[in-house]
């Protein structure tokens, strides 16, 4: 079936049809370095990246590195790290820095055109002067400033003459301007910072708005895609470029589609950052982040990612994409991709008294059903096994489909086996069951007693060759199904889910002990789980559980 377009891919049709030159299409996806990239990022990299290839096109990344208080180099690392492994490949690495020198002398223009001036009054004064959505604002004293004394003062902040607070950059646009981003808005402040790759050439630092545009019409990027909230800039956007475009370049346009928000997941920098600082997450890859660099420790395929995307749609109304439709993804995903193994999280002994105390055999179980070629691998069955402590009941009804006294299960790949007797220690707990087996019911054997069918099938391990392995449990790190409505950051606290991780140690197959960093897999009827990558032990992460549980909570 072929699939319609999104509204961004009809504006770039209609384009093309109106004679735009389909050599010139290009994009850029622009972070801001201040933070690692979260799933709502994964949607406007999918949306550029997917257009880019669609229009046999490329994609510039953009540093947006305009404010050297909260920018840095490690962030900077870490974008291009989860850009790359979602399997991207950007045409061109920029930074809005490299064109500092180039906005600058565009900010000179302005002021020698009679269309910015240096404003001396405090931010209070000039936010007092902005007036209301229904209200005019009020022109700053400073707003007839000479040219001459405008370019001299700018030269003055240039060179670091003045301290930071003292005087700003304003283009001078509309102060009735119903759009209140018009009102003369600032372009330029004094810094006294060292910039991560400029260092400390610069003092003036140009704003977000001023550098945005300007950084597209450098590139020559055609369509310039953000999220809804920078719709009102569109006009600043415009404006800025009327003063500046030339004839025979390109004029890029800002187009904007709705931002991705997830159910008890917040997709905010600031309120990310602020879980890390407190303590309340390891690191910004806590594998319980909403981070890139988190999901790919919580082992969610890139896939899986991208795919969840596609399927929430590129719209231009806001909506919730509930968390679990991120979790079908990767269960659809893994499902496909990962080996089965035999891991058991709560083991209870069972001892087979029918076989011989000292032998052993290598049984083989394949790897993964969906999957032909992925072979199968060795797995040793001995006289004493684990299995599920909640695998076995003394006594169930009738829909109990495990181990119970004097009924049969099948165990995975090996043999039926039927349970007789149950032993207590001193205290009346079940410290094992005594169970007999089928010889003849070898899975794989051919014989008739192999076809024979029982009502259920449960994984195991033997006990004398299973190895301990740490696994972590996760829930989500919010109970609160929307935590971005949350208006503090103590009300944001409030609504952190206590127990979103259970550390346990469980019994798994031999085969575990070579698993590689980053190896995902599914654990036999518990779920998928990854191999963490940067814990030197081995430590699996739970990904997600074989079917949706959240339904029900
Ligand atoms: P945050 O709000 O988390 O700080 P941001 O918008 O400030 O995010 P940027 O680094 O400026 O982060 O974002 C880079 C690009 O990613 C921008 O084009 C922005 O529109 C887009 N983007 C950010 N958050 C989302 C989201 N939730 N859904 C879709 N796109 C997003
Ligand atoms: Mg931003």
């Amino acid at each position: 079936m072929k699939e319609s377009n999104h509204f961004i891919e009809n504006i770039i049709d209609q384009d093309l049809q109106s004679g735009f030159d389909p050599k010139k299409i290009k994009f850029r996806f622009p972070p801001e370095p201040n933070g690692f990239l979260h799933i709502g990022h994964v949607k406007a990299i999918w949306i550029n990246f997917s257009l880019a290839k669609k229009y046999n096109s490329s994609v510039v990344l953009r540093f947006d590195d305009t404010n050297p208080e909260k920018e840095e180099q490690q962030y900077i690392d870490a974008i291009k790290k989860d850009v790359s492994w979602l399997g991207y490949n950007w045409s061109e690495e920029r930074y809005a820095s490299d064109y500092f020198k180039q906005l600058h002398d565009w900010a000179i223009l302005l002021i020698n055109n009679g269309l910015a001036y240096v404003d001396s009054q405090s931010s209070e004064e000039i936010a007092e002067q902005k007036g209301t959505p229904t209200k005019a604002g009020t022109d700053s004293p400073f707003r007839a400033r000479s040219i001459q004394e405008n370019l001299m003062l700018f030269e003055q902040m240039t060179n670091g003459d003045f301290s930071e607070s003292e005087h700003v950059l304003r283009a001078k646009i509309d102060m009735a301007s119903s759009n209140m981003l018009m009102r003369d808005p600032i372009i330029y402040r004094v810094l006294n910072k060292s910039h991560p790759r400029t260092k400390a050439l610069w003092k003036v630092y140009p704003m977000y708005d001023w550098a945005h545009g300007q950084s597209d019409y450098i590139e020559q990027i055609s369509h310039s895609l953000c999220t809804l909230e920078f719709k009102p800039h569109r006009d600043l956007y415009e404006w800025f470029l009327d003063q500046l475009v030339e004839k025979t370049k390109l004029r890029p346009k800002q187009r904007e589609f709705a931002r991705l928000n997830l159910s008890h997941t917040i997709t905010s920098k600031r309120k990310l950052m602020f879980l890390v600082n407190k303590g309340i997450v390891s690191g910004w890859d806590d594998p319980r982040m909403p981070t890139i660099s988190g999901l790919r420790k919580r082992g969610f395929p890139p896939e899986a990612l991208k795919e969840f995307v596609r399927l929430a749609g590129v719209a231009k109304r806001e909506n919730i994409i509930e968390a679990s439709l991120l979790e079908y993804c990767a269960r659809e995903e893994l499902n496909k991709t990962s080996n089965r193994v035999m891991v058991v999280m709560n083991p209870l002994k069972i001892t087979i008294t029918n076989y011989s105390e000292l032998e052993y055999e290598t049984l083989f179980s394949e790897n993964n059903p969906e999957n032909p070629d992925s072979g199968s691998r060795e797995v040793p069955f001995s006289k004493e096994l684990y299995i599920e402590k909640e695998d076995f009941k003394e006594e169930a009804n009738r829909k109990f489909f495990r181990l119970t006294i004097g009924k049969e299960v099948r165990l995975k790949s090996a043999y039926i086996i039927k349970a007789n007797q149950v032993v207590y220690d001193t205290n009346n707990n079940i410290k094992e069951v005594l169970c007999t087996y089928d010889p003849k019911s070898k899975s794989g054997s051919g014989t008739e007693e192999s076809q024979r069918k029982v009502k259920g099938t449960l994984h195991w391990v033997s006990r004398k060759h299973c190895i301990d392995i740490d696994v972590n449990e996760y829930d989500r790190l919010f109970h609160h199904e929307n935590p971005s409505s949350a208006q503090t950051d103590e009300e944001l606290l409030k609504m952190v889910n206590p127990g979103s991780i259970k550390k346990i140690t469980a019994k798994a197959e031999p085969f575990l002990s070579s698993a590689k960093k980053g190896a995902r897999f599914q654990f036999q009827r518990k779920g998928y789980f990854v191999v963490d990558s940067s814990n030197p032990k081995l430590v699996f992460n739970k990904t997600v559980g074989l079917r949706d549980t959240w339904k029900k909570k």
